[in-house]
């Protein structure tokens, strides 16, 4: 249940956006069901060119707000082998706006995986390669850049996580619930994935102002549960500056580590052996960075708190990054 008034304003709120597809459907996932309990997923990984995923809800609201600032020249943010940096690039080109990369590594890094597509796209000329003891001045470094550029400058940080975002990242509930409509069910657990957390704290947010008592699992992949707490209260009031109200802080979540390779960006061969899994029993092929921890957290914590009802994990996508990985892949396929 939720208030049905609210979300035609949020609908209202989240316009104008650009007009990428937004909508992506569920299914049921066979694997984790048991008694009592029905999993689904939710597809956002046939979301955009090359599985640009739920990162491309952000762009809804970022690609119209660059223009509407008659910005020409983009500073991006990000590691080497960022989505954000292989899914922003190509909209910011369509869009007549420059993209200059800052990039976390170095020139002579081995060309794959996502890297290969982001070189293909942007000269080597708009690269600037910073090295991990300088990462943490990234920003000033970008600043300082920005100053001898001739047109007008927008930086973007990490994971795009900034307030123009935030409308677009809103779909994501939105687009829950006209699932829930059309498979007339109610999720009462949620799973999300969190990188730089804008997704799951928009997602947060918004369930939180319509009253939708689903409970959000958030797992953090690349934060501590202090820095998610600290983003979520940044974030908050921008969101109430969208919708015209006080939102009350919410309530209805869990913050989860992953149990297996902790560290973000790292894997494990039992990762691996899940990926393996899922394409070869769900047909999904599950991203090694955020998507295949996501499905191994939420069969343990489905088990763990004996979860009832009906339970949606959402493949946020990034599954071009496995692309990179072809040693591992192939010693799965000898199997
Ligand atoms: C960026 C990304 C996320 C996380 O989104 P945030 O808003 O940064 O938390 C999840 N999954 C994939 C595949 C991503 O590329």
């Amino acid at each position: 249940m939720y208030n049905s008034q609210r979300l035609k304003l949020l609908q209202q709120f989240t316009l104008p956006l650009a007009d990428y597809p937004w909508h992506s459907r569920c299914h049921e996932l066979k694997s984790i069901n048991q008694v009592g309990l029905r999993c689904y997923i939710k597809r956002d990984d046939e979301l955009g060119l090359l599985s640009a995923g739920s990162k491309l809800r952000k762009y809804l609201s970022l690609i119209p707000a660059l223009q509407a600032e008659g910005i020409s020249d983009v500073i991006l943010i990000g590691s080497a082998f960022s989505n954000h940096i292989l899914h922003c690039t190509p909209l910011l080109l369509q869009n007549n706006m420059r993209p200059h990369l800052f990039l976390l590594g170095s020139q002579d890094m081995p060309l794959l995986g996502n890297m290969l597509f982001t070189k293909l796209m942007v000269s080597e000329k708009q690269i600037n390669w910073i090295h991990r003891c300088d990462w943490p001045n990234v920003m000033r470094l970008a600043n300082d850049y920005s100053q001898q550029l001739t047109g007008k400058v927008k930086i973007i940080p990490e994971g795009a996580f900034i307030p123009e975002s935030l409308p677009g990242a809103m779909t994501l509930a939105i687009d829950i619930l006209r699932n829930e409509q059309q498979l007339d069910l109610e999720f009462q657990h949620v799973f999300i994935d969190a990188g730089s957390g804008l997704l799951a704290i928009a997602t947060l947010l918004a369930f939180a102002w319509l009253g939708k008592e689903s409970w959000l699992h958030i797992l953090l992949l690349a934060d501590d549960e202090q820095t998610f707490t600290d983003k979520l209260a940044h974030m908050t009031p921008f969101f109430c500056q969208l919708v015209g109200a006080k939102v009350d802080a919410p309530q209805r979540f869990s913050l989860h580590r992953p149990q297996q390779a902790r560290s973000f960006g790292a894997t494990n061969q039992r990762l691996w052996q899940k990926i393996h899994y899922y394409a070869r029993n769900e047909g999904l092929l599950l991203d090694p960075i955020y998507s295949a921890k996501l499905f191994m957290a939420m069969e343990t914590i489905v088990q763990q708190d004996q979860l009832i009802g009906n339970c949606l994990g959402i493949h946020s996508g990034g599954s071009l990054s496995l692309t990179g990985f072809h040693k591992q892949l192939s010693q799965l396929c000898n199997v």
